[in-house]
């Protein structure tokens, strides 16, 4: 059975991104053991399934704790050995404009599917397919707007040409397309800090391309006209 209970734990969040104070509203404990073929115990451990809703946001996930070398008669002591989180943690939010459904159409479905796809790998700590997905939606965002004109350097002078991007964001693109060839190419593994950074100008790029100009068209329908003089 499980128990109804009221405790305060702290817990990964992946709607506030981090840890917060969850409220266990319902825990149990599950022990199973691995036995060798002649039935001698190998190691026996307990799962405790904690249904937690976070204290700050109200979000909902289920945490599965494991504890090594427990016997039923022992209630399980300290850190458990592995901790997982149902959905899986997630290190880096979704931008609410990927999801909203005033820019749905604006993004093209190809670029869409990648977008989750990296999204995934982040959330599964894939840190090499995030690099090198990032580096391929790079590639699919200039393709669709300026067509396949050659290597990425030619496109990124093309897409610079096209004023999609400054001159300062075709250095920085530069080093984020070359990271994500290291990863697929060379088994380059960024750290966290350089895959949120690559994240930040993927996103960045993502929003001024397809987002931006529809932001700009609400503000404009809402700005009221000056009095002519
Ligand atoms: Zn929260």
């Amino acid at each position: 059975m499980a128990r109804v209970t009221g405790k305060i734990v702290k817990s990964h969040c992946n709607q506030c991104v981090g840890i917060r104070d969850h409220t266990v509203l319902l825990s149990r404990d599950v022990m199973d053991d691995s036995r060798d073929e002649k039935g001698r115990l190998i190691i026996s451990f307990i799962d405790r399934y904690d249904f937690l809703t976070c204290c700050g946001c109200g979000h909902y996930s289920l945490r599965q704790s494991t504890w090594l070398d427990v016997t039923s008669r022992k209630k399980p002591k300290g850190d458990p050995a592995f901790v997982k989180h149902y959905p899986p943690a997630v290190s880096r939010r979704r931008p609410d404009w990927l999801d909203a459904a005033e820019y749905y159409e604006a993004i093209p479905d190809d670029l869409r599917d990648i977008l989750d796809e990296i999204y995934s790998a982040l959330h599964s700590h894939l840190t090499r397919l995030a690099a090198s997905g990032i580096r391929t939606a790079i590639d699919m965002i200039m393709v669709e707007k300026i067509s396949d004109v050659g290597d990425f350097g030619k496109k990124l002078s093309e897409f610079e040409r096209m004023e999609y991007i400054s001159k300062k964001q075709h250095e920085v693109l530069s080093i984020v397309i070359n990271a994500g060839s290291a990863s697929a190419h060379r088994g380059f593994n960024p750290s966290s800090e350089v895959l949120s950074m690559l994240m930040d100008v993927l996103e960045g790029i993502v929003a001024s391309v397809y987002i931006h100009p529809i932001q700009a068209e609400m503000v404009k329908k809402k700005t009221p006209l000056r009095a002519k003089k």
